[in-house]
């Protein structure tokens, strides 16, 4: 709940060869950052103005087959990952980066070496599986929920305190399941279609594990999950913070919830008796504890190994890793065939050892200079915010001034953290993949619970530098942008000044302006959940959001899918908002530096939109698309653009958008949040 991150978090893994070179002085799209060959000019702007600026690319692009989408965050997220692979390779092959490059050499080894994991076979298993079957009591099973590598209906995990800031409290969520809530409860085809391969899946797997009544153990399993399902929240109830931050006392937890065995649930938290903890979905967290009452000991024993088996499958034979391929790639995100296993493990060594790679990716991928670059821009945007926010004819002066406090007070983090504390992981062995996976997931759960009796480090980075995000952290009140999302297209240190400021420019405005979201703005300029609106300012705000959110939920992307305007209400806020501060603060670049040419046809304000239109182009496939519409909390590309722009006067008149058009709003009808 701590992060929101900025785009597409499911493109599948993938990695290639590393971008081609880019001449000095030259930027990599175009002459001057533009891919112009991308455009489909026959479309009228007002029409669809992302097929203005992305049809021929569109037209030309095929999803890769081991892809659940094409785009720019996936081509950026390539070059990343082909970095981030010479550096796992040089770490375990050089003596030099010493403890930290043997633990990754050895990882790496213990995924790679196929053969011992086949010889190995199920038996790999045999020792986790064991002490399920210990189990003989609902505490035991519930002991179980709390270790290392075990599903648990409850997500419980360290967070930032809402009322302080400065210090963490433990957080009581209701758990994941192997599927996204709406694929168990909804009615049509296409989600009957992946219950019926996930039951095979579900078989499948126990089978595979040489475990007997698969059949009957499959159903059952898919009850309980059902159950769970039907009193889980859904992700749009999940984001509203002011139904999430409920504080009970260690006491009124075990009077409220007296079903679960919190002894045994929170036994490594070393809670003292007066520590308060957070419960999030409370009426979840209620029945999912009726739940795990009423359901026979026998039944969770079987659902938490079916659930180990899954969760652990890329670590076991073939057999294993293909099933689950089958139900997680090729059904839920319609991939056509898997990564190379070098390219699974890469993400996997980064995934443990992410902050040992970071600290080298910064080094070699991150210059200086583009450094200042980026403070510039990030200082421009917040000017752009503080004349709106001033300007703004909807808020009272009272609410004006803790706005422009809290944009004052806004913190950027940019490229990688000051210092990368190294982590330990846990023993690697070379022949124990498994054993590597479980224990790296121990001592991640241990610094969780150790955090939990620290202070906040307001400096901490919660993404390594190589993850291509970017977010905005509440609690400190801060924008982050990991080195990896600074590359072009989002940002070219030799690009017009037009393309910077409509791509990263707008993506700056954009985490920016989740300070002052739907949800962003319930918190204080210290990162302290806390109300400075006054009541006519709040209602302002909200007759705003309302009508933003009523524009997405037209947008139908598939048949029968629509976009959900409340669970994408955030990303929509902070996506208009974004743009209008980046071209804003493009207007003041040009009072400073002259007006912009006007290049291959196109005047400065026309380079702006495009840019903004070029650097948000995803193509997703039908599968991918249909999961993102129930779990993503930002909307589909061609609507982080259409829906967007229309919104902006600006673009109306650099494109002379006119009443007929298919995305033309009357002035009124148009929101402006800043
Ligand atoms: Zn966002």
């Amino acid at each position: 709940m701590r992060t929101r991150l900025s785009q597409l978090a499911l493109a599948a893994l993938s990695l290639a060869a590393a971008a081609p070179a880019t001449a000095v002085g030259l930027p990599e799209y175009g002459t001057f950052g533009l891919d112009l060959d991308a455009r489909s000019t026959a479309v009228k702007p007002g029409n669809d103005f992302w097929s203005y600026a992305n049809g021929g690319w569109a037209q030309r692009t095929q999803i890769g087959p081991t892809m659940d989408a094409a785009g720019v965050t996936v081509l950026m997220h390539e070059n990343a990952s082909s970095n981030v692979r010479r550096i796992v390779e040089d770490m375990a092959r050089q003596p030099a980066y010493g403890t930290a490059g043997q633990q990754i050499g050895k990882l790496y080894l213990s995924w790679m070496n196929e053969a011992a994991i086949e010889a190995r076979g199920p038996a790999a298993l045999r020792p986790y599986l064991a002490r399920i079957q210990s189990a003989s009591s609902h505490a035991a099973v519930q002991a179980l929920f709390a270790e290392a590598g075990y599903a648990s209906p409850l997500a419980i995990e360290p967070d930032v305190h809402p009322a302080d800031p400065r210090r963490y409290i433990l957080n009581i969520a209701q758990g994941e399941l192997g599927l996204p809530r709406d694929y168990y409860l909804k009615e049509g085809g296409e989600y009957a279609r992946v219950r019926s391969a996930y039951r095979a899946y579900v078989r499948q797997v126990q089978e595979l594990a040489g475990m007997d009544g698969a059949e009957a153990k499959a159903d059952a399993i898919i009850a309980l999950e059902t159950a769970l399902a039907k009193v889980h929240w859904t992700m749009a109830e999940s984001r509203e913070q002011s139904k999430t931050s409920n504080i009970e006392t260690r006491a009124s937890l075990e009077a409220k919830y007296a079903e679960f065995d919190w002894t045994r649930l929170l036994a490594s938290y070393a809670l003292p008796p007066a520590a308060e903890v957070l419960v999030m979905q409370e009426s979840a967290v209620k029945e999912i504890g009726r739940i795990v009452a009423a359901t026979p000991v026998q039944d969770w024993k079987d659902y938490l190994a079916y659930r180990f088996i899954s969760d652990h499958a890329e670590s076991l034979p073939a057999s294993f890793a293909n099933a689950r391929f089958e139900l997680y790639g090729r059904t839920l995100a319609g991939l056509q065939s898997r990564p190379e296993r070098w390219k699974r493990g890469v993400q996997l060594v980064n995934s443990i050892f992410g902050e040992e790679v970071g600290r080298i990716y910064v080094e070699r991928h991150y210059p200086q200079a583009a450094s200042r670059q980026m403070r510039e821009l990030v200082e421009d945007v917040r000017a752009a915010y503080r004349d709106r926010i001033s300007a703004s004819s909807w808020m009272d002066s009272a609410t004006r001034q803790k706005a422009l406090a809290k944009l004052s007070a806004l913190k950027a983090l940019i490229g990688g953290p000051d210092s990368y504390p190294g982590r330990a992981a846990g023993a690697i062995e070379k022949d124990d993949l498994l054993g590597n996976l479980v224990r790296a997931d121990a001592a991640a759960r241990k610094r969780g619970a150790e955090r939990l009796h620290k202070p906040v480090d307001p400096a901490e980075w919660l993404v390594t530098p190589q993850t291509m995000n970017a977010y905005y952290d509440y609690h400190s009140n801060a924008i982050v942008f990991p080195a990896a999302m600074l590359q072009a297209p989002f940002f070219d240190p030799r690009a017009d000044a037009a393309v910077n400021y409509g791509t990263i420019g707008a993506l700056i405005g954009h985490e920016m302006g989740h300070g002052f979201d739907d949800q962003g703005r319930q918190y204080g300029a210290d990162g302290t959940r806390e109300n400075w609106w006054t009541e006519a300012s709040a209602q302002s705000f909200q007759r705003r959001a309302d009508a933003l959110a009523a524009q997405y939920d037209h947008y139908q992307p598939l048949p029968g899918a629509q976009v959900n305007g409340k669970l994408t209400l955030g990303e929509n806020i902070a996506d208009l908002s974004g743009v209008e501060a980046a071209y804003a603060a493009y207007q003041s670049y040009q009072k400073r530096h002259g007006k912009a040419k006007v290049l291959a046809g196109l005047s400065g304000e026309q380079r702006f939109f495009m840019a903004f239109a070029q650097g948000r182009r995803a193509k997703v496939n039908e599968a991918a698309m249909r999961q993102l519409l129930v779990i993503d909390t930002h909307a589909p590309s061609l609507f982080r653009v259409n829906g967007t722009l229309r919104n902006v006067d600006a673009w109306y008149r650099a494109f002379n958008v006119q009443r007929g058009d298919a995305f033309y709003l009357a002035p009124a009808e148009r929101v402006h949040i800043w």
